[in-house]
């Protein structure tokens, strides 16, 4: 094979670029990192792959990557096709006994082994679990109160007890954890759970260097659209007071401050929709979503 000019100047650059993330790479050798993979950026199939091709190369250069995942627009196809109704309180799905079933066999079924067989294609080891997985998540249910309202949003909970051993095991391991938001009470019910409040609990449960919260925009925007590039705890609650931060985000960004103030170093919500989020957050200079530090 003859290369050209061109082709070497080409490839000098990539070699550069590789080697700008050599410090990055040091940095954070040996840590752990989790990742939340969001429903809404789920859906495509070239987007699931080269998120897989990311956290294998993460865990390929001696990062522990931890995985949670959602589902929240496989969930509302299989509910929509089976007739059952599903609302949001703040973000937050009810779910009685019918939805919860549901809700579990779409996340701990079909949704994680994709993960995991995405993971598995780019040569990594993914292992698929969820919170009822050697008591992974106990949780505790969740009720909407404030001065307006009182909700039983039902089988709905936030996890108080992670049992790490598990968890710890396969991170000294070459597997990559890919976890469901699924839980269950003391009394062994199942448990529904916000995919950013699991990933929270479990990135604080393992001292994780960063929490990464992978969704559909470019992190939380202000009332013109702007992405707001850092952000501080007063700050959030003005924003969620005043409604500029709602639905889904609110349990991101409530997620992030609980996450810094229980041991993660820092927690980015970015856009998953761009090639190679991950990467950049994590091996360039520049940040590229809104981060939000204790
Ligand atoms: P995911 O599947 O990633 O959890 P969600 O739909 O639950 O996605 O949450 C992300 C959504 O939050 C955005 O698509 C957007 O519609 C909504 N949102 C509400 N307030 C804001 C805000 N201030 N900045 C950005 N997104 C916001
Ligand atoms: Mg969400």
């Amino acid at each position: 094979m003859k290369i050209s000019k061109k082709d070497t100047k080409d490839l000098i650059k990539q070699a550069s670029i590789l080697s700008k993330a050599l410090p990055f790479m040091q940095e954070y050798a040996g840590k752990n990192i989790t990742i939340k993979f969001g429903g809404a950026v789920m859906g495509e199939k070239k987007l699931s792959s080269s998120f897989a091709k990311d956290i294998v190369l993460l865990k390929q250069v001696g990062i522990n990557p931890i995985v949670v995942h959602g589902g929240g627009p496989k969930i509302k196809k299989m509910l929509d096709k089976l007739g059952v109704k599903s609302d949001f309180v703040d973000g937050l799905r009810v779910t009685d006994e019918e939805t919860m079933n549901i809700v579990e066999m779409v996340l701990s079924g079909s949704i994680n082994k994709e993960i995991v067989m995405e993971i598995n294609k780019e040569g990594g080891r993914g292992i698929g679990m969820s919170g009822k997985d050697a008591l992974l998540a106990e949780t505790k249910k969740i009720n909407i109160t404030n001065s307006l309202k009182f909700k039983n949003i039902g089988f709905v909970g936030k996890p108080h007890k992670i049992n790490t051993e598990l968890l710890n095991w396969f991170l000294k391991s070459n597997l990559i954890p890919v976890i469901s938001p699924i839980g269950f009470d003391k009394n062994y019910k199942t448990f529904n759970i916000n995919a950013d409040t699991m990933s929270g609990c479990i990135a604080s449960s393992v001292n994780s260097e960063r929490l990464i919260l992978l969704t559909d925009v470019n992190g939380v925007l202000d009332k013109k659209g702007n992405l707001l590039t850092e952000i501080s705890v007063n700050e959030v609650k003005k924003l969620i007071k005043n409604g500029t931060i709602s639905g889904g985000m609110i349990p991101k960004v409530q997620t992030c401050l609980d996450a810094v103030k229980n041991g993660v170093k820092a927690a980015v919500i970015l856009n998953g929709k761009l090639p190679h989020a991950m990467l950049l957050e994590m091996f360039t200079e520049s940040g590229v979503g809104t981060l939000i530090t204790a």
